[in-house]
């Protein structure tokens, strides 16, 4: 997309992909809609496309992701939830303004109340949160394995035993690492 920012990571849960654009939390932090223009980016590869954003409107989208991330890392340790952070969750759900419409092929897509209204997007975000985090979904919040990450992601695995956020990176990081750390206790092993 564009040069020199990160790439996204896509899972199929619209909170938790949210939630990871900030990557590697308890590692070097990725931050990777630093810019309003990658907010649009973001929200139009998950069917949420708004026209342009503010610099108010990011900041609004980061209190969000910080506010969902901290109440589902909450529900997946079963601690209680933060106030402050489903006040967030909570506002951003009332002040959106989408509308769900089915299309002729039988998919959901959201239409926004104007072309510009980051909040709107922002309210279907929220929405998504509380669904995962009240259980109304099939799946399990969970943290990420990988001790950099400590990502909460949604379990849909049906034996809902999944160790990492994403297979991809923080799954393949940590199979390597332990093969690395296998090969440095027994150097004959991998000859
Ligand atoms: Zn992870």
């Amino acid at each position: 997309m564009h040069a020199g920012f990160p790439d996204f990571r896509l899972g199929k849960v619209l909170a938790t992909s949210f939630t990871g654009t900030l990557s590697e939390r308890r590692g070097n932090a990725v931050e990777r809609i630093p810019t309003p223009h990658r907010l649009v980016d973001w929200l139009t590869v998950n069917g949420l496309a708004v026209d342009s954003c503010t610099t108010a409107q990011l900041d609004l989208a980061r209190e969000l992701r910080e506010s969902i991330h901290a109440a589902a890392t909450a529900a997946a340790v079963q601690d209680a939830l933060p106030a402050s952070a489903l006040q967030v969750i909570n506002d951003r759900s009332a002040q959106g303004r989408a509308a769900a419409i089915l299309t002729a092929e039988g998919k959901r897509q959201w239409r926004l109340s104007s072309a510009s209204c980051v909040e709107d997007a922002l309210g279907v975000i929220a929405a998504d949160a509380i669904s995962i985090i009240a259980g109304e979904r099939d799946g399990k919040l969970a943290l990420c394995a990988s001790p950099t990450c400590q990502a909460a992601f949604f379990d849909t695995s049906q034996s809902r035993t999944r160790k990492w956020c994403e297979m991809n990176t923080c799954g393949n990081r940590q199979k390597k690492a332990r093969f690395h750390a296998n090969q440095r206790k027994n150097p004959r092993s991998a000859e």
